[in-house]
């Protein structure tokens, strides 16, 4: 093709190519809008609930949690993030126990990798989908999750089943009344924290 012929080749794909543009901007313009003006929306915005936020130990209505101060979320935790301090108690029953002394969490170090909720055995920890997480200081970012005077839910204790009566003829065998029953799971709350500007306007 001589150089001409070039030339306006090259104009014409020009010209389409812009059109081009223009018809998706201008289907873009009559499509419904997805974007949400936040802050303005507050009130009615919708969060996942699988938006990993930050990472809350949920306490039940008689400030009592679930850990058990084993450690392994410390263990698994790729950065640090989580600091684990027990301390031993003596039970009534005169047995010296480890429990939850102080659980920190580091907001501003977290990947929200999901890992510790994973590896915890006792389920005693998750993430929250709250999102306001900003702050002026790095410190505040440091949480402490068990709550001021809180204590490890004990487990309901298990009634054991008597043994089974086994009819000499080889017959079915005869249920007894003491058979275990799935315990009801106990209501937790999960902390709905206020936004960090309005309680550091609060402390001011
Ligand atoms: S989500 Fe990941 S980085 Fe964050 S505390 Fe858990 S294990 Fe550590
Ligand atoms: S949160 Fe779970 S894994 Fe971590 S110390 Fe407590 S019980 Fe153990």
């Amino acid at each position: 093709m001589s150089s001409v012929g070039k030339y306006f080749t090259g104009i014409f794909k020009g010209i389409g190519s812009l059109l081009l543009g223009m018809s998706v901007t201008l289907k873009e313009l009559f499509t419904k809008k997805v974007t949400q003006q936040y802050p303005e929306n507050r009130a009615t915005l919708v969060i996942s609930d699988r938006f990993r936020g930050e990472l809350v130990m949920p306490h039940d209505e008689n400030n009592e949690h679930a850990c058990t101060a084993c450690g392994i979320c410390e263990m698994n935790c790729p950065n640090g993030t989580i600091t684990v301090k027990s301390k031993m108690i003596e039970t009534p029953e005169g047995k010296r126990k480890k429990v939850l002394d102080e659980y920190f969490y580091d907001l501003g170090q977290c990947t929200f990798c999901n890992l510790c909720v994973i590896s915890c055995p006792s389920h005693a920890i998750l993430f929250s989908n709250h999102f306001e997480n900003a702050v002026f200081t790095r410190s505040k970012l440091l949480e402490r999750l068990n709550h001021e005077g809180s204590k490890l839910r004990e487990k309901a204790p298990v009634k054991k089943p008597a043994p089974a009566v086994v009819p000499s003829d080889g017959g079915e065998k005869v249920k007894t009344e003491g058979e275990a029953k799935p315990q009801p799971k106990a209501e937790v709350n999960v902390p709905v924290k206020e936004n960090k500007e309005e309680k550091e306007e609060k402390e001011q």
